[in-house]
């Protein structure tokens, strides 16, 4: 019986190792299973002898492959690409088992040889694709499937290490990053989450630029380096204060206290009192802030011809040129009082305003304070008028609050600016967006 047996036949792979002989196959038999397991284990053994003989002498044209359940055969190499389209590897390193991840948080295992088209179905090798390190606000940290990572999120833990770390300085030039839950003992500790604190802005009589902490600022300054006043950084929040119908008397207290907090503010100034302030309006401008225009004595705009509101606002452009050096770039319809003739006629950009302190109604300082800490945002103007006195009050506290919650305070244009590109004369202005 097993003399009948084709082995050939049983295991066609095989026959490619066969030595060559003219004549037709044998007929293929049926084995009872009995014999089966037996026959299969000689079969092998003499596969394997068989393999062993052709790669060592009798046929150097052959390859030996691989397969991915771990048998071994020597293949001719015409048939190569055949077993390689079937799955087999001509180097043992192919089918090393490897652990493939998917973004979605799936694991499979794959053998070496199949990791480029796994790769191109979009599994990786790499674990971080699969997984992501989440971070509480307190320090602790979580390695997630992506799949469940929303529900995380969800629950306050954050996948940016740099959403609940902020970076400290000191004037000397050290530098920490700490967990939020640590920022308020380091600044009690003397470190300062505002670079500007510590450090200045410089300019080189070359032109170069660059930060230079507070402890080295003497040392540049003897080596020519100027102090750049103030800086803005388009990254982070600001607000244009304007004040309308100055200049007056309590303006000075006003700019002493923007002076100090190294900001400025945007002043819609009637002619009439730029005449009667000068020194004011040039103070304003020398500490950068911007000397605008609100007419010469607080013209209702829509109620005089197109004629005489042009007029009303080039006179008091002129005056603060004649005084500052530079014409209004802006001017404030009184009572928000516009039309398109009034846009038409003058060749300035409108500008409104999205927070009303209602300052010159409550003359309250607390209730002008309130309004203005409560209503903030990103990208406000905020009104209000510097010829009262609670308002000036209400200013000299706010201003430095406001930038305690990270708002750099800046000229409606710088805001503009900055948020939107720039402005355009005979269009209306009331924040950085609308
Ligand atoms: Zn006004």
């Amino acid at each position: 019986m097993a003399s009948d047996y084709d082995i050939y036949e049983e295991y066609p792979e095989l026959r490619d190792l066969k030595p060559r002989r003219s004549g037709g196959r044998k007929k293929k038999r049926r084995v009872k299973n009995g014999f089966k397991l037996l026959l299969l284990i000689v079969v092998i053994a003499a596969a394997l002898a068989l393999i062993s003989a052709a790669v060592s002498a009798f046929s150097p044209a052959a390859t030996v492959m691989y397969n991915r359940d771990g048998s071994v055969k020597a293949v001719p190499e015409k048939d190569v690409d055949d077993y390689i389209a079937r799955g087999w590897y001509s180097d043992a390193a192919d089918i090393a088992p490897v652990t493939m991840y998917a973004e979605d948080g799936g694991i499979i295992t794959a053998v070496r040889g199949d990791v480029k088209s796994l790769e191109e179905k979009g599994y990786s090798l790499d674990k971080s694709a699969a997984f992501t390190t989440l971070y509480s606000e307190d320090g602790d940290t979580l390695y997630v499937p992506n799949s469940v990572k929303s529900t995380y999120t969800a629950k306050g833990w954050y996948d940016k290490l740099s959403d609940i770390t902020k970076t400290l300085y000191k004037s000397d030039g050290s530098k920490i990053t700490v967990m939020n839950a640590e920022v308020e003992s380091k600044l009690a500790e003397g470190w300062s989450d505002r670079l500007l604190d510590v450090a200045k802005k410089m300019v080189s009589a070359e032109g170069e630029e660059k930060f230079i902490f507070n402890d080295e600022v003497e040392k540049y300054q003897k080596d020519g380096w100027e102090i750049i006043k103030r800086v803005i950084d388009p990254e982070q929040p600001m607000v244009a204060l304007t004040f309308d119908d100055g200049p007056g008397k309590f303006t000075d207290r006003l700019l002493d206290c923007l002076e100090q907090n190294n900001s400025v503010a945007t002043f819609f100034t009637l002619g009439y009192l730029d005449e009667a302030y000068p020194d004011v309006i040039k103070r304003e401008a020398e500490l950068g802030c911007e000397v605008s225009n609100h007419t010469w004595e607080h013209t209702n705009l829509t109620a005089v011809s197109a004629e005489t509101a042009a007029s009303v606002v080039k006179k008091t452009s002129d005056k603060v040129e004649e005084i500052t050096g530079k014409p209004t770039p802006t001017y404030r319809p009184c009572y928000g009082s516009y039309n398109s003739d009034v846009l038409a006629a003058i060749d300035l950009p409108a500008i409104m305003w999205s927070i009303d302190t209602l300052d010159w109604k409550t003359r309250n300082a607390d209730s002008t304070y309130n309004k203005i800490m409560s209503d903030v945002y990103d990208g406000a103007i905020i009104l209000m008028h510097d010829i009262h006195e609670p308002t000036v009050e209400a200013a000299v506290r706010v201003i430095p609050d406001l930038i305690k919650e990270g708002y750099q305070l800046v000229t409606v244009q710088e805001l503009l600016e900055y948020k939107r590109g720039g402005m355009e004369n005979g269009k209306v202005y009331f924040d950085a967006f609308e």
